[in-house]
């Protein structure tokens, strides 16, 4: 008896799909299309729709365990992990290619990627182009170079930090169990599914108990931490079973039977207040009277030729403030470049970026959806 009711799932135009190590290594065996093929069926039909999903893959470890028929524990020994994880991960890749009509694209992140600026904004950069192409990205954990603490451990998270990463509009999780239950269904008979989470808490979190199939690292647990992520970055996120083809389907005609996680707030708002109150770098970048007014406007991206000076040391990547001529905050801001950097563009034109540098990042220092603007700060002559 399935008591989860219909529901209309948020429209999106990018979404990312994760995809748990027991829909793609069943029963604890090798890779199986089984469960996989119906999935993929959905990307393929949200590609005919116009949309863009970005998959984030488990099964590496599964695979490679299955390939030696080694049948230890999994996560007991890490060096033995990290060989399954390298064994695995092509013939993972390979089944998602034989699904898909589009390209397959790896991407393996570690932690360290994407706690680092610079590396952050040059996987966004890799991603966003994949998508650009029309390409299918196959992201997971590059688990061969990660050791503890350096790991993120889970594709849940991971899956929550690349729909951050990608600005996508909603975080799809496939698991084998239906939805969120409101105790532990296999251990509590009258465990019931919870269609809807308006806000993640302490309560609905006690939900989850612990860790749930045998060949993931994930649980329940993991899946909402990733939801609180996901919502933080203003992402609703959605868990389905993988396995339940129907649940697949509804999917694909824009309707869920699952648990939907809302996000707090709206992406904008969310993103807004992060460049608002996150720690800046300890530099700066000074623009002219025009860039100044420009930016207290919105909607302009502040380019070499508004540029005075950048102060102080910082890199690419970093969240820098930036000031007018009477030293007045403006604006904080993500800078696509070095302060070195900077200092060479400084009141230079956006094609001359290459032939100053080598190289070019882009035509904006700092990109009008990397910028927010302080809320105080009023320039005289600007309603
Ligand atoms: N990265 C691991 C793998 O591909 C899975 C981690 C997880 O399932 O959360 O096998």
């Amino acid at each position: 008896m399935n008591q989860l009711p219909i529901q209309v799932l948020p429209t999106w135009r990018r979404a990312v799909l994760k995809v748990g190590s027991s829909l793609l290594a069943a029963d604890g065996g090798g890779l199986t299309p089984r469960f996989v093929t119906a999935l993929a069926a959905f990307i393929t039909a949200s590609h005919a729709a116009g949309r863009q999903v970005v998959l984030v893959s488990s099964g590496a470890v599964a695979a490679g365990r299955a390939l030696l028929h080694a049948r230890a524990a999994p996560g007991r020994d890490l060096a033995a992990r990290q060989a399954m994880a390298a064994l695995g991960q092509a013939p993972m890749i390979v089944l998602w290619q034989s699904l898909s009509a589009r390209p397959v694209a790896q991407v393996l992140l570690t932690h360290d990627d994407l706690r680092n600026r610079r590396r952050y904004l040059n996987a966004r950069a890799t991603l966003q182009g994949l998508l650009a192409l029309g390409a299918l990205p196959v992201v997971n954990e590059n688990d061969t170079v990660a050791v503890d603490e350096l790991k993120l451990g889970d594709n849940d998270n991971l899956a929550a930090i690349v729909a951050a990463l990608v600005d996508a509009d909603l975080l799809l999780i496939a698991s084998d169990v239906d939805a969120l239950y409101s105790a532990d269904p296999r251990r509590d008979p009258a465990a019931t599914p919870i269609a809807r989470v308006e806000a993640m808490s302490p309560a609905v979190l006690a939900m989850a108990g612990g860790s749930g199939s045998a060949v993931g690292t994930g649980g329940m647990r993991t899946k909402l931490e990733a939801a609180e992520k996901a919502g933080a970055a203003g992402i609703p996120t959605v868990l389905f079973n993988g396995r339940d083809a129907d649940a697949v389907q509804v999917l694909t005609e824009g309707r869920l039977r699952g648990t939907l996680v809302c996000a707090p707030h709206g992406r904008m708002q969310a993103r807004k207040y992060w460049l608002l109150h996150a720690p800046t770098a300890s530099g700066r970048i000074r623009v002219d009277g025009g860039a100044a007014r420009a930016l207290s406007r919105g909607h302009a991206s502040l380019l070499p030729g508004g540029i005075i000076a950048a102060d102080g040391e910082f890199q690419r990547g970093d969240l820098v403030e930036i000031v007018d001529i009477d030293e007045h905050r403006i604006a904080r801001g993500l800078s696509q470049y070095a302060a070195a950097e900077v200092r060479r563009l400084v009141g230079r034109h956006s094609r001359e970026i290459e032939s100053l540098l080598g190289y070019s990042y882009g035509a904006e220092v700092v990109h009008r959806d990397d910028l927010a603007n302080l809320p105080d700060h009023l320039l005289p002559g600007i309603a």
